[in-house]
């Protein structure tokens, strides 16, 4: 535990490198089909540390930074885009957000156990009329005494089967726009919460994505998370650094896909692929500069949003592209289900879409690029 604690962010990868290779890699092709992380992987994450890097000893998290963060969680993602995303999920959307704003005792109950991989955590935000517009959620709060009750349905919550924490987001009234909508802590074994499906979908499959109900569900005042009206201040925040350790998964499947397209183009040289192969090296080392240069700046305690905002747009295009010539360059091979190829253009398709879409991080870029404020000097 102790050299965990001291480790840096090549020790990190290191161990989450050879963690993936034995563990997650020959398992990776099952994730996919059967649409599940093998319970027996996440113990092994929690065992690692894997699900408390990046969190403080002092409420049994495992130690290192965002840069740590980001290594294991690439070194996870070259293995199995789904083993990544759990994590990620886990650890930047729902345990960050109870360390930045969580009380003593909400700290002591829920992060304690999230942080040693006890529980795993989830966060509910998308609703079915309600995405990119965050503001626009209709899941409903009312106050009755010292209580809290929530009523409402949310989309494409990932981890939330597994989840022993999820973080729900919930409006007093739509009218009141991003002033009214609250952070709640929810245990899923409260009465009225329930997993309504769960959603098949084209790639990051194993990563559980489920629609959740919320039927009347009765939470005590001490699971508001941060003050009343303050719930999209604490989303917001939680997406911005998620972006971060999203770009590091979209970054190593965009690894992976290079590794197969090397494979590929060595098994089968011809003058025409070579070319391939360099672009695809120009993005993905572009992607590894930028990832890295978000991961850096949030550890130097630096402005770092609009960083992740051009990490995760690089990353996530990288590995669409790297991976689609990938299939180009198999040939019929890499379209074959169940081939290398074809799998990580299907995991590599979603990260243009998972927190924020490619076209909602642009609009949020252009918007600070034209800000009256901005220096016309980069
Ligand atoms: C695998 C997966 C896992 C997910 N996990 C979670 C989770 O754990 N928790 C959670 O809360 N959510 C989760 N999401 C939801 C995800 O964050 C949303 O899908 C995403 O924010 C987009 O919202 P939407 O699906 O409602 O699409 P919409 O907002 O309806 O967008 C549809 C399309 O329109 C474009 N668009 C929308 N508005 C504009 C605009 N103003 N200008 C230009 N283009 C626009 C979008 O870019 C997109 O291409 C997950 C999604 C997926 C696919």
């Amino acid at each position: 535990m102790t050299d965990r604690l001291a480790a840096g962010a090549e020790e990190w990868r290191d161990r989450a490198r050879r963690f993936a290779e034995a563990e997650v890699l020959p398992v990776a092709a099952q994730i996919d089909r059967e649409d599940r992380v093998p319970e027996v992987l996440v113990r092994g994450l929690a065992r690692e540390g894997f699900l408390g890097v990046g969190l403080p000893e002092r409420w049994n998290g495992a130690g290192g930074d965002t840069r740590a963060t980001v290594a294991v969680l690439e070194e996870l993602a070259r293995a199995s885009a789904a083993v990544a995303v759990l994590a990620a999920v886990h650890l930047s959307v729902c345990a960050a957000p109870i360390l930045t704003h969580g009380t003593a005792e909400q700290k002591e109950r829920f992060l304690r156990p999230l942080a040693r991989g006890e529980r795993v955590g989830a966060f509910g935000l998308t609703e079915p009329g309600a995405g990119s517009d965050t503001a626009r959620i209709a899941t409903r709060y009312v106050r009755e005494g010292t209580e809290f009750v929530l009523r409402g349905t949310k989309m494409f919550t990932s981890n939330a089967v597994t989840a022993g924490v999820i973080l729900v987001f919930a409006t007093s009234d739509p009218v009141l726009g991003s002033r009214g909508i609250s952070a709640f802590i929810v245990p899923p074994g409260t009465s009225g919460f329930s997993v309504a499906q769960r959603l098949d979908k084209l790639g990051l499959r194993g990563s559980e994505t489920t629609e959740l109900v919320l039927d009347g569900v009765r939470l005590p005042s001490a699971a508001l998370l941060g003050k009343e009206g303050e719930g999209l201040h604490v989303a917001l925040g939680a997406l911005a650094g998620g972006r971060v350790g999203i770009a590091s998964c979209a970054l190593g499947v965009a690894r992976a896909a290079f590794e197969e397209l090397r494979r590929s183009v060595l098994a089968h040289d011809e003058e025409w692929k070579r070319p391939i192969l360099a672009r695809a090296y120009v993005e993905l080392t572009a992607a590894q500069a930028l990832v890295d240069r978000a991961a850096t700046l949030k550890d130097a305690g630096e402005p770092f949003v609009e960083a992740a905002s051009v990490a995760k747009l690089a990353a996530s295009r990288a590995a669409v592209t790297i991976a689609s010539a990938g299939v180009d360059v198999a040939g019929p091979e890499g379209v074959r289900s169940g081939a290398p190829a074809e799998r990580l253009l299907r995991d590599a398709r979603v990260f243009p879409i998972v927190e924020g879409t490619t076209e909602i991080q642009e609009l949020i870029l252009a918007r600070g690029l034209l800000a009256a404020d901005r220096s016309p000097i980069l």
